[in-house]
């Protein structure tokens, strides 16, 4: 039995946060690549009110889409927040068409923006694991080592010069201690200086004795 080719341009492959959808073909911008479909959910019925799952989709204020079922091959789609394509919500036909917002090459994976609601309520608590987030996380990732890196230097740089400063201290310490101790002897010869003082008082007696004597020797000159 011949296999039929598959007309559609994408297959259902593993991704990095389990399964993916990813184009088989290129997908131009623009196009429609597959249709969001499943129950329609009145939330003026209590039944359909009280289904909760991660594929439901609101269409409007009352009407929703429960993508949970398995035909529903869209639901394989993850969430980007920086996709190559779109839901495109047509509330009044009830549908939803994902469609291409940018040149799709195949291998490439098809995500489209889930929105802000679904964002804070399913991948905000575990971190969103889209590329551009990825990219984002390992941008600053490597910010924080390079920094961590810059800071280490710095201090591997601060820690050299501690060690430098001390003998720098030790240098200016020495100074001031040769300083401190001339100081001291010349506070000692300050507070001896009374003493020497009597001497030289004594001194300067006998000097103003020899200076009378001399005197008249030098009056003796002058007559
Ligand atoms: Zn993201």
């Amino acid at each position: 039995m011949p296999a039929i080719p598959s007309t559609k341009p994408y297959r259902i492959g593993r991704s990095k946060t389990g399964l993916g959808l990813f184009a088989t073909k290129p997908i131009k911008k623009g196009t429609k690549i597959v249709r969001y479909f499943g129950p329609l959910l009145d939330s003026k019925k209590a039944e359909d009110d009280a289904i909760e799952n991660k594929y439901l989709f609101e269409l409007d204020k009352r009407w929703t889409i429960d993508g949970s079922v398995r035909e529903n091959v869209a639901r394989y789609i993850n969430h980007s927040c920086k996709p190559n394509a779109e839901s495109d919500v047509k509330p009044r036909k009830k549908k939803i068409i994902i469609r291409a917002i940018k040149d799709i090459e195949p291998g490439e994976e098809i995500n489209y923006d889930y929105g802000t609601d679904y964002f804070k309520a399913y991948l905000k608590p575990i971190g969103c694991k889209c590329e551009a987030c990825e990219r984002k996380r390992a941008k600053k990732k490597a910010e924080a080592r390079a920094e961590r890196t810059k800071v280490k230097a710095k201090d591997e740089r601060k820690a050299k010069k501690t060690t430098e400063k001390p003998v720098k201290a030790n240098a200016k310490q020495r100074a001031k201690a040769k300083m401190d101790a001339e100081s001291t002897a010349r506070g000692k010869a300050k507070s001896r200086r009374p003493v020497s003082t009597v001497g030289k008082r004594v001194k300067s007696k006998s000097a103003a004795k020899s200076a009378a004597a001399k005197r008249p020797t030098s009056r003796a000159k002058a007559a």
